[in-house]
């Protein structure tokens, strides 16, 4: 597949030739379950034109049926576009078929999808990660020259570091979230997964800036990121010893042999230690779960989507919720509820707010010393389908990627290395808020001494 760059520079007959091409290799990759079955032709992008992005069922774009991957909004057709999906559209771009994720975007492996799983294109026994798996595994596989993914605590990042792609989370608040379906309002950012660090920066610059839609976008400036790409600029980065000591051996292996190729690009490396990452889980896991069961309430049988047959209104609200979320949605949405109920507020969300900030100042501390910090992105490689229905254990699985979006931080993973088994070792890099143009400019230079040029 072209590049995102290749593709700018294409004749309006030449994408029209492109879009067709894609049509074909993604009927052709059905089995993958990276776009969601059964596409429209509205969905497949025939009424825009320009350059096929594919899209995470969580985004709006005007007339497709998005669902969040959930039963419940099964028929839900979308009456407005996302701010994102304008902007791609005044960039030339066009959203191009609906990808597979976790139901409401709460997962790390695309297994909670109403439509089925997503395979991992490097192996197929295991699973793209999530929750944007479908639209890792879309780049991943070349069926998809781009995609938009949403990470609330990883979900760009995980997954295309699963599938071996660039995964890139701007800083809060950088890219609108309006016409994106909520999950933890304080923690989702949109952003781009791509085939290379440079592509991510392209579409980045498309996606980014104020919107007097999302009242928490930032009004700062967006100054454009991939026309001054440098991987020479000389960096300062912490790397995060006991996060790369706790993952597994392969994950272990490839970051430090990583660390010593920074070094050879003239990078400063300073070592650091974050503190046990089990209160991001504990913290991060209280307040996407409050926060989600907030925003999943609308879902009531009344406003969107799908009803269920019901002799009167507190049939229809439960039998509506009860058939049409999933158990992890419906655990969430239990969990979240129980932690903002009168009785328990103080014990859980209060102390979960105030690990939340002692969290983002860590990393604020590092980011003082630091212009990048470096860490594993997953404790290991791709799981095996199957192997995290333990809901405890997949919470645990999230521990390196979470912290960020409770800090607010932009951060990028870039494909480092392979193991025995030919699955993807990533590493991830975290800047300082707003500084964008720093992660990519490090992620840049990761990649040009990963590829040796
Ligand atoms: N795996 C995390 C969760 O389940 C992150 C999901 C995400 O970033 N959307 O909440």
């Amino acid at each position: 597949m072209i590049t995102l760059k290749e593709a700018l520079k294409l004749s309006p007959s030449d994408i029209l030739a492109l879009r067709a091409e894609l049509k074909e290799k993604i009927k052709a990759n059905k089995h993958l379950g990276a776009y969601i079955e059964q596409l429209t032709s509205t969905e497949i992008g025939d009424e825009y034109a320009g350059i096929p992005i594919a899209i995470k069922d969580n985004i709006q774009v005007k007339g497709w049926n998005v669902t969040s991957c959930s039963k419940i909004l099964q028929g839900y057709v979308a009456p407005y576009n996302a701010t994102v999906i304008d902007k791609l559209l005044k960039a030339g771009l066009a959203p191009f078929g609906r990808t597979n994720m976790d139901e409401f975007a709460m997962g790390s492996t695309t297994e909670s999808s109403f439509y089925g799983k997503t395979l991992n294109p490097l192996d197929n026994s295991r699973v793209p990660g999530g929750s944007s798996g479908g639209s890792a595994a879309a780049v991943a596989s070349n069926i998809a020259i781009a995609a938009l993914g949403s990470d609330t605590g990883g979900s760009i990042r995980q997954p295309a570091a699963f599938c071996g792609c660039v995964g890139f989370k701007p800083t809060y608040g950088r890219v609108s979230r309006f016409g994106l379906g909520a999950y933890s309002s304080s923690l989702d950012q949109i952003g781009p997964i791509t085939s290379c660090v440079e592509d991510a920066a392209l579409l980045y610059d498309i996606i980014a800036g104020h919107d007097p839609k999302d009242s928490t976008s930032s009004k700062l400036e967006v100054i454009s990121t991939a026309d001054k790409l440098d991987a020479n600029k000389k960096l300062t980065i912490a790397v995060i010893k006991n996060y790369i000591d706790e993952a597994s051996d392969d994950v272990k292996k490839a970051l430090n042999l990583t660390i010593e190729k920074l070094k050879n690009s003239g990078h400063k490396i300073i070592y650091k230690d974050l503190s046990n990452s089990k209160y991001d889980i504990a913290a991060y896991y209280i307040i996407a779960t409050a926060e989600a069961s907030a925003n999943l309430s609308r879902y009531d049988g009344v406003r969107y989507g799908r009803r269920a047959e019901c002799k009167n209104l507190g049939e229809m609200y439960a039998k509506t919720r009860g058939e049409g979320f999933g158990a992890e949605v419906q655990r969430r949405m239990l969990l979240g509820t129980f932690v903002l109920s009168s009785g328990y507020y103080d014990a859980y969300y209060i102390k979960a707010q105030k690990a939340r900030a002692f969290i983002k100042r860590e990393y604020e501390e590092i980011l003082s010393e630091s212009d990048l910090m470096f860490m594993p992105v997953a404790p290991s490689v791709a799981y095996k389908f199957g192997e995290l229905s333990d809901p405890l254990k997949a919470y645990l699985s999230d521990i390196y990627t979470i912290g960020v979006n409770l800090a607010g931080l932009p951060a990028i993973t870039v494909p480092v290395a392979k193991d025995d088994n030919g699955l993807n070792i990533s590493a991830q890099l975290i800047g300082k808020a707003w500084a964008e143009q720093t992660v990519l400019d490090g992620a840049y230079s990761l990649e040009k001494s990963i590829k040796g040029n």
